[in-house]
């Protein structure tokens, strides 16, 4: 019954409580799942180059054991805390750029311990950006918003500004060895930052490292009895930039902003493959809930289960 009007604004808790589930299919033997934002990476000078000049490791090393897929996009806003949210929580909203805004309905990381009773200390958010603290935060007054995961952001929070992608990766590594978590994203800012700066080269070397972080991390995983085989990694990108000339910005519908890429390699998904159906960073939130094996509503996205190996859909 509505009073006086009150029930017209759909609030955030309301909308989830009428939300369909999208619920696993099946069980997977992925156990860790971490997610790897690669900041303003372009296509044309990422995968789009034939020579892989800038990702070797990701080209030649990663992508032998793993799945990639050449039509991945942003459909959302071409900005770092839209792009971040939409992955995280399956939803393209238009949040503020700047960390004043929090997202409008918890993450994958909030409904993962609100479905398995897991400590704050096996969900965590790890990021180069501190404006991105917000990404373990919501404004949803839905239950699962009291379920937020660890963070661990720029300098020292929100506000301290950004750091260094080096020592991201240092402190990912430290958590991983120390909370064993279910669940990651680190943000890597350094390909965006130097674009902005006007460096041409300091961005091409910015992918170079990112690249080197990401198969380095890669291996290590592999050696750790924890994670080895039973971790699934995936490599993207919360925007491009312009196409052309103008790499310093982004921010638009231009193809150079839309068009990022993913990487995916784990247990459960293909090897040595590229799979070609157009997908958006809405289907990563969906994708990590099948593998994981919990519950999410259904928002924007849906499982890419064509990232999985055959044998894996003959239970269905
Ligand atoms: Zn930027
Ligand atoms: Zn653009």
């Amino acid at each position: 019954m509505c009073l006086f009007g009150a029930c017209q604004s759909s609030s955030p808790s309301s909308r989830a409580g009428s939300t369909p589930l999208q619920k696993p299919s099946q069980t997977y033997a992925t156990q860790h799942v971490i997610l790897v934002v690669i900041d303003g990476v372009r296509y044309s000078d990422s995968w789009g180059d034939s020579t892989f000049s800038n990702i070797p490791n990701m080209a030649r090393y990663l992508a032998p054991q793993g799945v990639f897929n050449p039509q991945f996009y942003n459909q959302g806003v071409t900005l770092t805390n839209p792009g971040h949210v939409a992955l995280t929580t399956g939803y393209h909203q238009k949040i503020k750029n700047n960390g004043d805004e929090l997202p409008r309905f918890p993450s994958v990381f909030h409904y993962y311990r609100q479905h398995t009773g897991a400590p704050a200390t096996d969900a965590w958010v790890v990021t180069s950006k501190d404006k991105l603290e917000v990404l373990a935060r919501t404004y949803s007054s839905d239950s699962a918003a009291a379920f937020a995961p660890s963070v661990n952001s720029g300098i020292k929070g929100l506000g301290t500004g950004y750091r260094d992608d080096t020592t991201t990766i240092r402190v990912a590594k430290q958590v991983l060895s120390r909370h064993q978590p279910k669940l990651m994203l680190i943000n890597l800012r350094e390909p965006d930052s130097e674009a902005h700066a006007g460096n041409w080269n300091g961005y091409l070397k910015a992918i170079r490292q990112s690249d080197r972080l990401v198969a380095d991390l890669w291996k290590w995983l592999q050696k750790q009895p924890q994670y080895q085989n039973n971790t699934t990694l995936l490599i993207t990108n919360d925007h491009g930039r312009h196409t052309g000339k103008n790499f310093e910005s982004h921010g638009d519908n231009c193809e150079g902003c839309r068009h990022i890429s993913l990487l995916a390699l784990g247990p459960d998904l293909k090897r040595g493959k590229t799979v070609t159906q157009p997908r958006s960073q809405a289907d990563v939130a969906a994708t990590i809930a099948e593998l994981l094996g919990f519950p999410i509503p259904k928002r924007d996205g849906e499982p890419m289960t064509e990232l999985f190996q055959e044998h894996v859909h003959l239970g269905e």
